[in-house]
């Protein structure tokens, strides 16, 4: 492997952008990060931005509304990294995407481009309902894109990031651990997959020189952390000793339920359906052309849920 690549990071303030800036600083790769003229006096990003300087990161001005200032950002780089936002709840311009594969194509030097993915992956999930389909299908747009384009790409699928799920112990709605009952998908025993969001920040990072991941996707399964809601609880309930009073929501309970919310809300609890009833997360193996993260890198120590959870305590 040659000298490290010199990454942008876009997206760099946001929730899971901030830890791939740090994460990137860290393993010692000349680090961008796009500075978007639109933020304006949001004073907490830009104090957010200026700590990344001062730790050594290089600013670069750049607004999805120029395009210029785009190619003349990547012109700098090797590899790009992309987190904008896609969760509902916040904010999703996960099309937004298309506009920086354009000027990728125009720059003709990007030898790597991870968009913003980190979550269930895509293309497994052509059957899943309204209307959290939407992630999916906007992120296979993206894909398409950077595949006619002939852009060299990783996609990572991240699993559950561990803050929205495992604090909550996987109900909708909460990220505080509950202290005295919690309600159970069906019978809470379907297996997902949690990652602590520094650690995907790692992985991500750890694989963009990696010639076993170019233009494949990477799935994070951390052995230990393959666990369904259920394993979770009794991981908290161990912690306080004290066990939680437990009810189950059958699926059509849930469907029922999430068809009175919000669309933000029901596009969150779309995700939370297939991963907890349908084990969408773990009900496939990885086949040649994909790699895991815990199998390339085994010396990252990932940090395991029994012990995230006890920052709750
Ligand atoms: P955030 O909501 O934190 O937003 C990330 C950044 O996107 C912002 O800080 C901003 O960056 C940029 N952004 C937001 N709005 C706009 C806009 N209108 N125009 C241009 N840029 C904008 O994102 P997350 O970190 O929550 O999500 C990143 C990825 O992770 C997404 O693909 C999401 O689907 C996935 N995810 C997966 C989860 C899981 O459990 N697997 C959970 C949460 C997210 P800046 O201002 O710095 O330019």
């Amino acid at each position: 492997m040659g000298a490290k690549s010199k990454v942008l990071i876009i997206g760099g303030t946001g929730y899971l952008g901030k830890r791939l800036v740090k994460a990137s600083l860290e393993q010692g790769h000349e680090t961008y990060v796009l500075q978007r003229p639109e933020i304006g006096v949001d004073v907490e990003k830009i104090q957010m931005l200026l700590s990344f300087k001062k730790q050594g990161a290089r600013l670069v001005i750049g607004s999805f509304n120029d395009h210029r200032s785009l190619v003349e950002a990547l012109k700098q780089v090797d590899v790009v990294i992309c987190a904008v936002s896609g969760v509902h709840i916040r904010s999703h311009q996960i099309l937004l995407q298309l506009k920086l594969v354009d000027a990728i194509k125009e720059a003709g030097n990007i030898k790597r481009f991870l968009p913003s993915e980190f979550g269930t992956d895509p293309a497994r999930m052509a059957d899943a309902i309204e209307p959290g389909r939407v992630t999916f299908d906007d992120k296979m747009v993206v894909r398409k894109a950077i595949e006619d384009a002939g852009i060299p790409f990783t996609y990572v699928s991240a699993n559950c990031f561990a803050g929205y799920m495992v604090g909550g112990l996987c109900q909708p709605g909460h990220i505080l651990p509950a202290w005295e009952s919690v309600t159970l998908y069906g019978d809470g025993n379907k297996k997902s997959i949690f990652v602590d969001e520094d650690d995907i920040a790692a992985y991500t990072i750890r694989t963009i020189d990696d010639p076993r991941t170019l233009n494949k996707t990477l799935y994070l399964r951390p052995p230990a952390n393959i666990l369904s809601q259920r394993e979770l609880v009794e991981f908290w309930e161990k912690l306080i000793g004290k066990q939680l009073q437990k009810s189950s929501l059958s699926e059509q309970e849930f469907l029922n339920i999430m068809k009175e919310q919000g669309y933000a809300e029901q596009v969150g609890m779309t995700h939370y359906y297939h991963v907890f009833y349908h084990g969408c997360l773990t009900n496939f193996e990885i086949n040649n052309e994909e790699e895991e993260a815990s199998v390339l890198y085994p010396d990252i120590k990932y940090i395991k849920m029994e012990d995230y959870l006890k920052q709750y305590i």
